[in-house]
């Protein structure tokens, strides 16, 4: 693998990238092809790559590159690219700070702490996983419980298994993916416990992850108790009711060593609080303008740090804008402030970006609140497109083009995602 080795660290870039993942090397990208000349990407891991690094299953770059990769497939081409465009890439070294004058403290084992002054700043942190302690799980603290994200990481790049009869939390794409890969390896999958009535992963991770290896998905269901002294030995499972509450009359207990939660990404923000960023209650990330631009000027943001996403290709997408924007920052030119705030409505939970302008197309992407079949989305008066479905766990993306603003003259544009007429 092509690593990207820096030799030496200039004291001045035109675009600071914050973090290597997919996210951070199409933002160089996009701040190259806008004209930045000194670009520096920084990543705390020992290579740039982000979360793809432990993802050795396929199911990445269907979009982008037409076919099936795996996870560091699509990294290595990413930072072939990255370091064709020279791009600066500094591994294995901290951002741990950055002021308002755009000022960037890093620290590194190798360069000790330095200060680099830089034009514009992408952020692109990524996400952690949620743990046992934000949902409050009862009984005793044994070893044995885990999230899904780190023990694909002591499986896929360790070479450890993290036990032998295993119960997943949350159907979460990491907990399905994991549930497959676990199988592969001879471990006992006892099922998956999803509280919801609905999965939280994408239906092709259902069906390939589980269907295809016969692991059951309790939906309506979740770990009441996790039992054991030193290490895990079984787990109470229960079904809940309407307040997601377990039903223990129903309950039954499942012998069991490990417990894998997947129960949820959040977007990883220390930096943007530290800045003092407007942010998003609901995506947990900045609030950003059509050019991936923050509440402060020349502070960009991409990738899982402003939302969740399922797709990598979006991240490529999406970040290779917010580079493009940092690169006019950077060189002097910007473009006219967005005019529109979008409105969420019935049935969308966040929308990004969070503002549009009439005079240029725009990907706007959004997660629904729940499952709905044949529906339609409706964009205030102005568009209507029919659905044939939408889930909470697929990301909806709308492209909005500026043909279908141009008689509009309201500083709000509504979004809904409504039943398809004529349904209830
Ligand atoms: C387990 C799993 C399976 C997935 N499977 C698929 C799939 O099959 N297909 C698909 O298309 N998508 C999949 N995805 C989704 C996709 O991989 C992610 O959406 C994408 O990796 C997010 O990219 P990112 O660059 O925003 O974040 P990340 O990949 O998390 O990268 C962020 C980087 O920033 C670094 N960083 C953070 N803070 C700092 C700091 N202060 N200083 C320096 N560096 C910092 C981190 O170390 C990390 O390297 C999967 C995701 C996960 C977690």
């Amino acid at each position: 693998m092509i690593t990207g080795k820096l030799s030496h660290l200039e004291s001045q870039y035109d675009v600071t990238i914050v973090g290597g993942g997919p996210a951070g090397m199409a933002a160089a990208l996009g701040a190259r092809e806008n004209g930045a000349e000194r670009i520096l990407i920084v990543d705390r891991e020992k290579e740039p790559g982000g979360i793809l690094l432990q993802c050795i299953h396929p199911g990445f770059g269907l979009h982008t590159f037409k076919e099936e990769l795996t996870g560091p497939e699509y990294a290595q081409r990413y930072l072939e690219k990255v370091i064709e465009e020279h791009v600066d890439v500094i591994s294995d070294t901290y951002v741990l700070d950055i002021d308002r004058e755009l000022n960037v403290k890093l620290m590194s084992p190798t360069i000790g702490v330095k200060i680099i002054k830089t034009g514009a700043v992408v952020l692109a942190m990524g996400a952690r996983e949620r743990t046992r302690g934000a949902i409050r799980i009862a009984g005793t603290r044994p070893s044995g419980v885990l999230n899904a994200g780190l023990a694909q990481k002591f499986v896929n790049m360790m070479g450890y298994l993290p036990g032998k009869r295993v119960v997943i939390l949350g159907s979460g794409d990491i907990g399905l993916i994991m549930a497959r890969r676990l199988t592969l390896e001879s471990v006992e999958v006892m099922g998956v416990f999803e509280i919801m009535p609905y999965s939280n992963g994408l239906n092709r991770n259902i069906v390939q992850c589980l269907h295809d290896f016969d692991i059951p998905l309790h939906l309506s269901h979740t770990v009441a108790e996790i039992h054991g002294r030193d290490r895990v030995n079984k787990v109470t499972v229960a079904p809940v009711d309407e307040k997601f509450r377990p039903l223990a009359s129903k309950g039954w207990d499942i012998p069991c060593d490990t417990v894998l939660l997947s129960i949820g990404l959040i977007p990883e923000n220390e930096l943007s609080r530290h800045l003092n960023l407007r942010m998003d209650p609901t995506t947990g990330g900045p609030v950003v303008n059509s050019q991936m631009e923050t509440s402060k000027d020349g502070i960009f943001a991409c990738g899982n740090v402003v939302h969740i996403h399922d797709l990598v290709d979006f991240v490529s997408t999406e970040a290779r804008l917010a580079g493009q924007s940092a690169g006019e920052y950077a060189t002097g030119h910007r473009r006219p402030a967005d005019n529109i705030r979008l409105v969420t409505g019935e049935n969308v939970a966040y929308t990004v970006p969070h503002t549009i302008s009439t005079d240029r197309e725009h990907t706007v992407y959004m997660r629904t609140r729940k499952p709905m079949e044949s529906c339609r989305i409706r964009l205030g008066s102005v568009y209507e497109k029919k659905l044939r479905y939408v889930f909470p766990a697929e990301m909806v993306s709308l492209k909005v083009q500026p043909k279908f603003l141009q008689d509009f003259h309201d500083e709000q544009l509504r979004i809904d995602i409504l039943p398809a007429e004529g349904e209830a």
